[in-house]
């Protein structure tokens, strides 16, 4: 089992470890009229070609779909760019509701 790695910048945010990895930043975002995922590097969304774009928290678990969570839907005001705190409460988001998951997995 590797040790846990934990990485940030100004615009992103993550956390790495054994059979996945949460993320929050400017590499996953969504186009804030359709919804729709924005391809990274991307100025305009590919389907109406708004220009404004929301960033995201995404946990990557291995053998689970991906979740994805935009920024106004954590639930905790509106600064993007406190991105260490954006990805602690995905983090937490996940949690809350996977925990009957993990009580399983320690009880097996
Ligand atoms: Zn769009």
């Amino acid at each position: 089992m590797s040790k846990p790695r934990a990485y940030c910048s100004d615009d992103y945010a993550g956390l790495e470890f054994d059979g996945g990895s949460f993320y929050y930043g400017y590499e996953h975002s969504i186009c804030t009229t359709c919804g729709k995922k924005t391809g990274s590097g991307t100025e305009y969304c590919e389907i109406d070609e708004h220009e404004d774009r929301e960033w995201c928290f995404v946990a990557d678990i291995e053998g689970t779909p991906e979740i994805v969570i935009p920024m106004s839907k954590l639930g905790i005001g509106s600064d993007m760019f406190d991105v260490n705190h954006c990805l602690m409460i995905g983090i937490g988001w996940v949690l809350t509701k996977y925990k009957p998951e993990i009580k399983k997995a320690l009880d097996e």
